[in-house]
């Protein structure tokens, strides 16, 4: 069986071998229902019919962004599909073409580039995603790959940053970044890569004031690359943050700040694009995201857009979105919300899960996982369960997956 016509004409399918109910090489790119904007779908994902107040930058950065974009859209797509009004028919491109990039014993795509032979990447666009007054700097940059360069959900991209470095003498060593977008990308033409990107300042203890000549070599490049630039690429890489295989599972994701990066790709691909895996979800998903303050809430128009469209659906798979805003709610001993009180006062909820075969990913800065451990070994405890057994047999079983830095 073929399907016609990715989106909503794919028939339901319950669970299964989502790889047989294609033809990559016949269907090509096409399938995908889109009317937005370039500018929505980057706030929204496709189908979003908000008329949010989503802020991308100043202006003219915006029209930048549109112009080059368009100019890649109509080089870039199939005479067929590209035509006069070249941002929507964008959008048609899609969903079925790219998946079989998982479709091997590995579950991901082969290494296109190596770091020491790095490829050229060049910027589409860049927008602040947190608030003005919020603390630090945190950019969602959507950049056009090399041809061919594909990668999948929970993968990680390479960026080397240009310059020497002084300490070595030699250029900057690459540095990682988890993918933000899905395998189709933001424009859904299989052929760009969103990253989102925390500015690493320093700040001298003894003053309290930031150290510019200490800040973060390759994040403060990044959160100031211009609309046209180049950046050297190398990977993708990483397969410990791959959706499971088995569409029924319940997933659980653990966000602290930019770990919430793989989680935007997994929530675009299960409640978003018109894909056979969308389809074929029938697992719960519960997106448990800490940041400091409600202004450094990354994503959350596309997610509210999310869960009220999943509502509208009544798919049979639910989204459950909890924030931990820590300088702002407080836990149930008063003290701050970090994510792993969420954890603590959903752990019925929690256990059920895992004990039910969910797969939980953590995803964050490292400082997170120690608090994370004590709390559920708390919760373990006062269950009775023996919490270094527990965690080495949802280990064992694939179900416990982390990537800190
Ligand atoms: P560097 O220049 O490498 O500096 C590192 C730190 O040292 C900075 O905080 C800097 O301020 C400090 N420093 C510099 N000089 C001094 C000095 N003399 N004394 C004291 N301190 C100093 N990051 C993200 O933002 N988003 C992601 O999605 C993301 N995903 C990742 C995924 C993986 C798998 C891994 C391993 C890392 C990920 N990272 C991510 C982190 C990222 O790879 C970089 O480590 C981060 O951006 C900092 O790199 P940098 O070049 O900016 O800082």
């Amino acid at each position: 069986m073929r399907v016609k016509k990715a989106g909503a004409g794919v028939p339901f399918v319950a669970s299964g071998d989502r790889h047989s109910f294609w033809d990559p090489a016949s269907e090509g790119m096409r399938g995908m229902d889109g009317d937005l904007s370039l500018e929505e779908r980057l706030a929204f994902g496709i189908e979003f019919h908000l008329n949010g107040d989503y802020d991308f930058g100043m202006e003219t950065e915006t029209d930048n962004f549109k112009n080059i974009s368009e100019s890649y859209s109509k080089s870039s797509i199939p005479a067929t599909t590209a035509s006069q009004n070249s941002v929507p028919e964008m959008l048609h491109a899609a969903q079925c073409w790219l998946e079989h990039l998982d479709d091997n014993p590995n579950r991901v795509p082969p290494v296109v580039a190596k770091a020491n032979k790095p490829l050229e990447a060049m910027v589409l666009g860049r927008t602040r995603l947190i608030d003005q007054n919020a603390p630090g700097d945190i950019q969602h940059i959507v950049l056009r790959l090399p041809e061919n360069f594909h990668y999948v959900e929970g993968q990680s991209l390479s960026v080397i940053p240009p310059g020497i470095s002084s300490k070595t003498n030699k250029p900057h060593k690459p540095r990682l970044y988890s993918i933000a977008s899905t395998r189709y990308g933001d424009l859904l033409d299989g052929n760009t890569v969103s990253l989102c990107v925390r500015k690493a300042e320093y700040y001298d203890p003894s003053t309290g004031l930031p150290d510019p000549t200490k800040a973060g070599v390759c994040s403060g490049f990044l959160c100031g690359v211009r609309p046209g630039q180049k950046v050297m690429v190398a990977g993708p890489v990483g397969k410990t943050m791959v959706l499971p295989s088995d569409p029924s599972k319940d997933i659980i994701m653990v966000a602290t700040g930019t770990g919430i990066a793989p989680f935007r790709s997994f929530l675009h691909r299960l409640y978003t694009e018109h894909t056979i895996a969308r389809q074929q979800f029938t697992g719960d998903a519960w997106l448990i995201l800490g940041v400091p303050t409600s202004g450094s809430l990354l994503y959350k128009p596309e997610f509210d857009a999310m869960l009220e469209i999943n509502k509208k659906t009544n798919r049979s798979s639910s989204l459950t979105i909890d924030y931990a805003i820590s300088r702002e709610m407080t836990n149930a001993q008063g003290g701050k919300m970090y994510v792993q009180d969420v954890l603590t006062e959903n752990a019925q909820r929690l256990f059920a899960k895992l004990e039910s075969g969910a797969v939980v990913y953590f995803c964050g800065l490292k400082g997170m996982m120690p608090g994370i451990l004590e709390a559920l070994e708390t919760v373990a405890t006062a269950k009775n369960i023996d919490w270094p057994t527990k965690l080495k047999e949802y280990q064992s079983n694939h179900q416990w997956h982390v990537e800190v830095y």
